[in-house]
């Protein structure tokens, strides 16, 4: 079989690069039909399995054993950069996402002939400074546009611009695109910020201990949003999890990192208890991600350029949560 585009997807499990390996291979995704190879460290786990694609374990921040696996797809012709480590520092994080990034570059711009375009996802921080920074460093006025200047902090992902730049000019024709998405609702066990799942597994321990699903952030956030408001998403969350007493706390002090702190063993019990696949709470629950993210604020991205490019799909934010619970049900993640 022919194939129009070839795809290699690193972070394949991730929250975008699974979606990638879902609807990349569908007969009316544009540009196919798609082959895709999709790329992360760990073995293949069930969830990704349905997935036609070619998977390949590797770690990219290793550049011999990234030279030596994916110099060999000579036949790739879309790069779709869906992956990142996280370290201590924003200087440690420039260094190992940017070894990461070239490691790949290196071993697939001079390689694959056909090589037409390379997306790099990288996000919203990049207008409002790294999580090290935030509510320390002043930020341009939302909404944000793809023009605005950078921050003068270190932020991994100008290097992984930069590097892209750099690269994408040894070879001509070569296309480029860089995504800034706000939070991604998707379905990942292995995402280290995964906003759906972590609250999934907030209720599911509301659930069985007979708390309240209380919004722990401020009332500002609780009412505050362009296109949805995080009062009706709760109100959709209660529901998946049968809970009837949820709202706003009365007091924004208690953040979810303090509330959940010593609920390993709460979530052990509920796994067994309801046969789910094994996974550790720290895995699961990105506490100190949610504290941020319902933080809300004014951080609201501009979505003209995109629209003026053609992109006009859209999601329903309600519906959309609920999909990502159901299928966060289907795998077993939480009950
Ligand atoms: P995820 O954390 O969801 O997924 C990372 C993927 O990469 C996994 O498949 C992981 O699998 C794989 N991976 C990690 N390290 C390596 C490695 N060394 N070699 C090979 N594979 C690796 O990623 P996101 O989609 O969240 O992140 C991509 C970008 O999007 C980041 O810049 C992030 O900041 C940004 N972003 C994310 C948002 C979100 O809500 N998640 C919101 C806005 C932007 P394994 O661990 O098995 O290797």
């Amino acid at each position: 079989r022919s194939y129009q585009s070839v795809g290699l997807v690193i972070g394949v499990t991730g929250i975008v690069g699974n979606s990638l390996a879902e609807i990349l291979l569908l007969s009316d995704t544009p540009g196919g039909p798609w082959k895709v190879y999709g790329v992360a460290r760990r073995p293949r786990p069930n969830w990704n399995k349905n997935y036609p694609i070619e998977y390949i374990q590797c770690d990219v921040s290793n550049p011999n054993e990234t030279k030596t696996k994916l110099s060999q797809l000579t036949d790739v012709t879309h790069i779709f950069y869906v992956t990142w480590a996280s370290r201590s520092t924003e200087a440690q994080k420039c260094e190992t996402n940017g070894i990461m990034f070239r490691n790949v570059l290196h071993a697939v711009i001079l390689q694959a002939p056909n090589l037409k375009h390379i997306y790099l996802q990288i996000g919203i921080k990049h207008y409002t400074g790294p999580f090290e920074t935030f509510g320390k460093i002043e930020y341009h006025t939302p909404p944000f546009t793809e023009n605005m200047s950078r921050l003068n902090v270190p932020n991994f992902y100008y290097t992984l611009e930069d590097i892209l730049f750099e690269e994408a000019k040894k070879r001509e024709g070569l296309t480029w695109s860089i995504h800034r998405p706000n939070t991604i609702f998707g379905f990942s066990p292995y995402s280290l910020m995964n906003i759906i799942e972590t609250l999934c597994v907030y209720a599911a321990i509301c659930k069985h201990e007979g708390f309240p699903l209380k919004f722990l952030r401020n009332k500002e956030s609780w009412d505050n949003g362009d296109v949805f408001k995080w009062k009706h998403l709760w109100k959709e969350l209660a529901g998946q999890f049968g809970i009837e007493n949820y709202g706003l706390a009365e007091s924004e002090k208690v953040s979810l990192v303090e509330l959940m702190k010593d609920k390993g063993p709460v979530w052990d019990e509920i796994v067994r208890e309801n046969k789910l696949q094994l996974t550790k709470l720290e895995e699961v629950g990105a506490w100190w991600f949610a504290d941020l993210v319902l933080k809300g604020g004014d951080i609201m991205d501009s979505l003209n350029k995109s629209k003026e490019y053609g992109f006009l799909g859209f999601r329903n934010s309600k519906k959309s949560l609920v999909t990502w619970i159901d299928k966060n049900k289907t795998y077993k993640i939480v009950p």
